[in-house]
């Protein structure tokens, strides 16, 4: 009997191979540890049955080629059920006749407590992993437990601020003999507190929003010189309250985004608010925009109470304010500059800092894509020129609460505009042929008929005028946003609404009434 028969029921893992690695016979019992049928791997080569290298096979077949005795070499094998196992294989070469040669390889499982021990190893690095990620959560969870903390205390800190002068006011006016007297003092008080007071509700409602991903950009394509200049128109008095000189760089051709221009307006009003505040009265504030590598850059530069190196990055972060921000400087829980951020990455744009240091002024630079369009020669923007957006426009505003529709038509109608405030749908539907206004701001939440009604009664009236028609509501919600979008609202705004979104929305129509510049 030939010893290459023999093998086959041979007691032992054995393979035997030509000095090539071809494979000539295998043991029942290699067969079965490699998951094979027996007889399964004859003409197949030593190489498709491993996953190591033509270097190290080859080195092997040469090792084993060179001795009578058994050398043992590591081989990676893959089993008939495509796991691949390490072996710890024995071979030496033998001669059945002068003519052939024979390398007779025995293969074993690598070591098993070695396989155990390196599985081992390899568990404890990736629970140390974890527990290292762990702790960092954790950490960072607790650092974000303490802003939180921080904010609540400056929170509470910030609103009762304003409420003071407020009551106080009011008492005055309670008790004054001549209450006309007082009026226009107390008026002025009461107006800027509550300014104040309506900034910091906004701005927690769209941090919340943002936070909640319930912010929805209303994207179209809009001019910069747009934008900058009702930003500027809602910095301008603070800026000036400050004392500060204030500069305009704008390059001399039309640019434009595609963009959400509240959004936008909001983002720059905000760096142009830092600037002013984190400035020392009589500073200097630039904005300037350009534009390089197709995208437009706008930076808002001050020559303010700077930023320390470690907190660049930081300040972006809720919450967060610098130690360096002078008590004296008050309205400001943190949150700006994370709305700032989240609305230009929003954007697919990016917003950096910098600053050279403590009192030595900053930087904010905001990159946002460049939307392609003809360019348009434009003079420039003067930045005390009122906004055209809040001027003569046709503008109806429907509400059930009637000191909301009406404060609201006064403060719009004090701003040029023709305005009409109604109580309920059936009403506006019926003013609406004779007044035909241009915007309508319709609650959504009426007695009677809802404002969905009544903007779908408007929309299906093809003899009326097609208004802009803007929703307004309590919630904030995604799913109303979308649904107001399908029952015909071009905008849709969530109460209180502030001054400067009205502007911009009123600006976005302006610019869309306006005949094409060419
Ligand atoms: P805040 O409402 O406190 O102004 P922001 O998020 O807008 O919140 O800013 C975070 C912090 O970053 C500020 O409290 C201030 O410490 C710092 N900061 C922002 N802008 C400037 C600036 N132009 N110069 C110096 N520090 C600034």
């Amino acid at each position: 009997m030939d010893l290459l028969d023999f093998i086959d029921t041979f007691p032992e893992s054995l393979l035997a191979v030509d000095l090539d690695g071809r494979i000539l016979r295998v043991s029942s019992v290699c067969a079965a540890m490699l998951d094979i049928k027996a007889g399964g791997l004859a003409g197949y080569s030593l190489a498709e049955l491993s996953v190591d290298t033509a270097q190290h096979l080859d080195a092997c077949l040469k090792l084993w080629a060179g001795g009578a005795s058994y050398t043992p070499a590591r081989l990676r094998l893959r089993k008939g059920t495509g796991e691949l196992v390490d072996f710890v294989c024995e071979g030496a070469r033998y001669r059945p006749d002068r003519a052939h040669s024979v390398l007779l390889l025995k293969l074993r499982l690598k070591d098993a407590t070695e396989n155990m021990f390196k599985e081992l190893t390899r568990q404890v690095a990736s629970l140390e992993q974890e527990v290292v990620r762990r702790l960092r959560a954790e950490q960072k969870l607790l650092e974000a437990d303490r802003r939180k903390d921080e904010f609540l205390a400056m929170l509470a800190h910030e609103l009762r601020n304003p409420l003071a002068p407020i009551m106080n006011s009011l008492h005055l006016l309670r008790l004054s003999s001549d209450p006309s007297r007082a009026l226009n003092n107390c008026r002025a008080i009461m107006e800027r507190q509550v300014r104040q007071l309506a900034r910091l509700v906004d701005d927690l409602l769209e941090v919340s929003r943002w936070t909640r991903g319930a912010a929805e950009l209303q994207r179209q394509i809009v001019s910069l010189s747009g934008i900058v200049q009702d930003a500027v128109a809602t910095s301008k008095p603070l800026i000036d309250a400050a004392g500060h000189d204030f500069e305009l760089k704008i390059p001399p051709r039309e640019l434009f985004v595609y963009g959400d221009s509240a959004r936008l307006v909001q983002m720059l009003s905000n760096l142009l608010n830092n600037a002013a505040k984190y400035t020392p009265s009589g500073g200097k504030i630039v904005l300037s925009l350009d534009v390089e590598d197709g995208q437009v850059v706008a930076k808002i530069i001050d020559n303010g109470i700077g930023i320390a190196p470690s907190m660049l990055e930081q300040v972006f972060d809720l919450f967060v304010r610098t130690d360096n921000s002078p008590d004296q400087v008050s309205g400001g829980l943190g949150i700006g500059l994370t709305l700032v951020r989240q609305i230009v990455q929003a954007h697919g744009g990016r917003v950096t800092a910098a600053s050279e240091g403590e009192n030595r002024g900053s930087q904010f630079i905001v990159h946002l894509p460049l939307h392609q369009q003809v360019s348009l020669a434009i003079s420039s923007v003067d930045p005390s020129r009122p906004s055209p957006s809040l001027m003569g426009l046709r503008i109806l505003i429907v509400d059930d609460n009637r000191d909301a529709a009406n404060s609201m038509a006064a403060m719009l109608g004090m701003l040029g505009n023709d305005v009409q405030a109604v109580y309920g749908g059936h009403e506006a539907i019926t003013v609406m042929t004779a007044f035909e206004p241009e915007v309508v701001f319709l609650d959504i939440a009426m007695p009677g008929m809802s404002g969905y009604e009544v903007c779908r009664r408007i929309r299906s009236n093809t003899a009326a005028c097609r208004p802009m028609i803007v929703a307004l509501t309590g919630f904030g919600q995604q799913g109303d946003r979308l649904s107001s979008r399908e029952k015909g609202f071009d905008e849709y705004l969530v109460k209180p609404v502030s001054m400067e979104t009205l502007q911009s929305v009123l600006a976005a129509k302006r610019r869309n009434s306006l005949p094409a510049a060419g």
